[in-house]
């Protein structure tokens, strides 16, 4: 077993209830905590978090279907952009989910043309279960909120390109250059050009 979360962790069970979202339309609504004990990978990114994510949850019927609108938040923890240090973040994701009967052959053609918007989804179910689970939505919510860069501070300096020592704790003896010495090549090729 990887030592990183790539998926839902296994003591994640969050269960809705369908009988208990009101028939006259009103929103069944629940909030709680999920933690997220060990480091979460994705995308080659490693995330700690801190503490327990918020999970709210808003479901209503709507035209025979249900609408599940799922937020997210949490504070995790990832390396700087520029100096590698941990940077926290603040994340926070929402997305809205259908949940729908799958079609039949006589409204199939009318159900393909609905088309979600970006951050909706369908689900088709086979029959309306008692339960439906929710953690797969969840996590998706989660890992979806996820930024993919972060500064420890708006200024970090990061680290210096050519000796690699970090700028905010201490200066080296580099050459005071803010050019990236990788376009080093490029640049002299544009010089000959003049
Ligand atoms: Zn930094
Ligand atoms: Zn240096």
């Amino acid at each position: 077993m990887s030592t990183f979360l790539e998926s839902a962790p296994n003591n994640w069970h969050y269960h809705l209830v369908v009988a208990s979202v009101p028939k006259d339309g009103s929103p069944f609504t629940d909030n709680f905590l999920l933690s997220v004990e060990r480091p979460l990978n994705y995308w080659s990114q490693i995330y700690n978090f801190t503490a327990p994510v918020k999970v709210y949850i808003e479901v209503s019927r709507s035209d025979g279907r249900l609408v599940a609108s799922i937020s997210v938040s949490g504070e995790t923890i990832i390396p700087c952009s520029r100096c590698l240090e941990p940077a926290k973040i603040v994340t926070a994701g929402h997305l809205k989910y259908f949940f729908s009967l799958k079609p039949n052959k006589y409204t199939k053609k009318e159900e393909d043309e609905v088309k979600p918007k970006d951050d909706q989804e369908i689900i088709f179910l086979d029959s309306w279960e008692n339960e439906i689970d929710l953690v797969p939505r969840i996590w998706e919510v989660l890992i979806t909120s996820l930024p993919v860069t972060a500064f420890c501070f708006e200024g970090c300096k990061g680290l210096c390109p050519r000796c690699g020592i970090n700028l905010n704790e201490s200066s080296c003896s580099c050459e005071k250059d803010d050019r990236d010495p990788r376009f080093d090549v490029l640049r002299s090729f544009v010089k000959d050009k003049k």
